[in-house]
């Protein structure tokens, strides 16, 4: 008997993206993405790494699935890379590139694994970024669109679950209005406010477009959401006061994504602030983007710590301490609860049925022994803490149904190159060869279980 013991069908899983881990970027006919040309210019990633080879998922899937298999995880959370199955972004299906999913999801469904599918994980086909200039304009939505019907017309036999977008801050703000001399995500420009909010609007209406797309085009009924990392305030002290206040943070600071989408509108408070600078749109859009959601997901990393305030708002922000404990990444900052204010705030705010956390996981100082182990004890504190608080989620009955840990195995981790480790499984860049760390092991009895251990 465990104490910390979860609901029987509760869904765990793991996570990772295509250009995080494919490699095999120029076979079978894939097109070039924008992270593609980023990442092979000079001083963009850290060492000038690239997911040219990644860790092969390309040519190695079935061994992951076997990875999986061990681990005992019942979903897989993977991307499908757009350049891979629509070389040019429009027009010509890469036949190839679609087969590769099929496989995957059936290798995947044979090991009992159930595959979710994330549409676009930033890897944007460079030829939308030439011809229509990405994300700065309404034809990459509707390319979006067109992509996510083929999408389901040809994948939804065997992929059911689908998220559309993986969180809209990285690839609108960082990727198109990150000031030079910041960490800018690919494709790396700088619009001005007006031009950057254009972005984001486009962005949540490739979103919308592809629920009904993806929905139109099934051939089995499919479920639709997002993976959103939304700023998820916690109540600094968990009584009344901070609590409302934590929740109306929670509200207004997603207020130019995840609040637009559920609630269809964007917050007065954001159109007052951007002024003349707002984006422009119909009543048709907000409809559109606010096409009811089969569920939503959090990448849950870090909180935003709140307290109740006489200010306007009514809520304050408290800054991070310098000596607060971090994990391997300068903004991964330790906080459990989020786990739980995050499904719980979704679910009071908008009523939402089913959230999941699509990522949660950290970065690790990981080494092998000698003996070719890597002892995370520091993942599996880090786990461990985020787990029970999960616990005390689906306890109180908040709608939490499942998890998916970031990630897999260590991956191109962006502009930090492979110099970050995400994974339970330890991969050596020289041979790709995977190494369950400790973590893994971890996670598997967990999963076994279904308790926290
Ligand atoms: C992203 C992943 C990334 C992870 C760790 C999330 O923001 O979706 O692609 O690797 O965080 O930085």
């Amino acid at each position: 008997m465990s104490y910390y013991r979860f609901p029987k069908n509760f869904l765990w899983g793991v996570a990772t993206a295509s250009y995080q881990v494919e490699g095999a970027v120029k076979d079978d006919g894939r097109g070039m993405s924008v992270w593609d040309v980023f990442s092979h210019k000079p001083g963009k990633i850290a060492e000038d790494h690239n997911g040219d080879v990644a860790c092969d998922q390309y040519h190695r899937f079935r061994e992951d699935v076997r990875l999986m298999k061990d681990l005992g995880v019942k979903a897989y959370r993977f991307s499908i890379s757009w350049p891979r199955v629509i070389p040019e972004g429009t027009g010509r299906i890469n036949e190839k590139g679609i087969k590769y999913y099929a496989e995957l999801a059936e290798e995947l469904l044979k090991n009992g694994i159930q595959p979710w599918a994330t549409l676009f994980h930033w890897d944007l086909p460079q030829k939308i970024e030439d011809r229509f200039g990405g994300w700065r304009s309404r034809d990459t939505s509707l390319a979006f669109a067109d992509y996510a019907s083929v999408v389901s017309k040809r994948l939804s036999d065997t992929i059911t679950n689908y998220f559309t977008i993986n969180e809209f801050f990285c690839f609108t703000d960082k990727s198109y209005a990150t000031p030079p001399g910041g960490e800018a995500f690919a494709p790396g420009v700088c619009l001005d406010n007006a031009g950057r909010n254009r972005v984001r609007h486009n962005a949540l209406l490739a979103h919308g477009m592809a629920v009904q797309a993806l929905r139109a085009n099934a051939k089995k009924k499919v479920k639709v959401g997002l993976a959103e990392n939304a700023v998820i305030c916690v109540p600094v002290i968990e009584r009344e006061n901070d609590v409302n206040a934590a929740k109306k943070a929670f509200r207004l600071l997603n207020g130019h994504f995840l609040t637009v989408i559920m609630e269809g509108a964007y917050p007065e408070s954001y159109l007052k602030t951007e002024g003349k600078n707002a984006p422009s749109f119909s009543e048709e859009d907000m409809k559109i983007i606010s096409a009811p959601l089969d569920f939503v997901g959090l990448n849950a990393y870090s909180p935003v710590y709140v307290r109740a305030s006489d200010c306007e708002g009514g809520y304050e922000l408290i800054p991070m301490p310098e000596s607060y404990p971090r994990m391997v990444m300068p903004w991964l900052y330790i906080g459990p609860q989020i786990l739980y204010w995050g499904p719980r705030f979704v679910s009071e705010l908008w009523k939402v049925k089913a959230v999941y956390i699509t990522e949660n996981g950290c970065a690790a100082l990981d080494k092998l022994t000698d003996k070719e182990e890597v002892l995370d004890v520091d993942r599996v504190m880090f786990l461990r803490q985020h787990f029970m608080v999960m616990h005390r989620t689906v306890t109180e009955g908040w709608p939490l149904k499942g998890y998916f840990l970031w990630s897999l195995m260590d991956n191109f981790e962006w502009c930090y190159g492979y110099t970050r480790r995400f994974g339970v499984h330890y991969v050596n860049y020289q041979t790709l060869k995977r190494i369950p760390k400790l973590s893994a092991n971890y996670y598997k009895e967990v999963i076994q279980r279904n308790a926290v251990v």
